[in-house]
């Protein structure tokens, strides 16, 4: 499932041949994806040019000059395909240029698309309740410490909370708990300011780290098959049950649910 480093990986693919580009054909495949797809797309984007990229949370932007702006969300298994050479039965949505072809593939059709007029993107409703991106100034220490003012909830159940952090997935919330060495079990409210700033930290170390990875796999796209896929990171705690924890304390990674998910963490280091 693309968590926020392989959406930035796929916009910053997708910017090299995309951006500055004319739009010349659309092809929808099928009606719809989760949703169906916007009224009046493929006449919004044949002829229009591609101004810039960008990404809010794990939606991908891409501005035309028309003003609007399409969004994707990638789902559980979307990804774009660039010059795919032979058609896949899952590509829904076929962009073409002058000179590449863009297919949105998604077999388990969970990723949807959507037109949204550029300057009312803020408003759009999945964006108007979104709390600061993760990797952007607005995520300081003090943000969290006024948002967790008070609360008796797991600082990792609001850590996933969108409303605080725009875009932080699962794996990255057990990964950057575990470098700040923070119990994910915590009431959040309790946390100490010196461990929020870790947290901060390492939330932007965590992130950036896995989009360098994702850079790397980035180079092998310029295969003729080249997608722009999925990449394993190195997890310290994620997925790592019963193993031991990385920084030789004795301690064993174990695995508890929380709000009906798994979180992953190391009972000896994590306070
Ligand atoms: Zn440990």
């Amino acid at each position: 499932m693309p968590e926020l480093p392989e959406v930035e990986t796929t916009v910053r693919g997708l910017a090299r041949h995309l951006d500055g580009a004319r739009i010349e054909r659309v092809a929808l495949n099928r009606p719809d994806m989760r949703f169906p797809f916007p009224e009046g797309l493929v006449q919004a984007l044949i002829g229009a040019r591609v101004i810039g990229l960008g990404r809010r949370a794990k939606y991908g932007l891409v501005h035309t000059d028309r003003v609007t702006t399409m969004v994707f969300h990638l789902g559980m298994s979307g990804r774009w395909r660039i010059d795919p050479g032979a058609p896949d039965k899952h590509d829904h949505l076929v962009i073409e240029t002058a000179d590449h072809s863009f297919a949105l593939c998604d077999p388990r059709r969970f990723g949807f698309v959507d037109l949204v007029e550029t300057g009312a993107l803020a408003a759009w409703p999945p964006f108007a309740a979104m709390g600061p991106e993760p990797l952007g100034s607005d995520l300081t220490p003090e943000h969290l410490h006024r948002a967790f003012a008070g609360r008796r909830q797991a600082i990792k159940l609001l850590l996933l909370d969108q409303r605080i952090v725009a875009g932080l997935g699962n794996i990255y919330v057990c990964e950057a708990l575990f470098r700040a060495r923070i119990d994910p079990r915590k009431a959040a409210g309790v946390v100490s300011r010196p461990a929020l700033a870790r947290l901060v930290a390492v939330i932007r170390e965590v992130l950036e780290q896995a989009i360098g990875d994702g850079g790397s796999s980035l180079r092998d796209y310029a295969r003729p098959d080249g997608e722009l896929g999925y990449f394993a990171t190195r997890f310290e705690v994620y997925g790592r049950e019963g193993e031991p924890c990385r920084r030789d304390d004795s301690g064993v990674i174990t695995r508890i649910v929380q709000g009906g998910r798994s979180t992953w963490y190391c009972p000896r280091c994590q306070k």
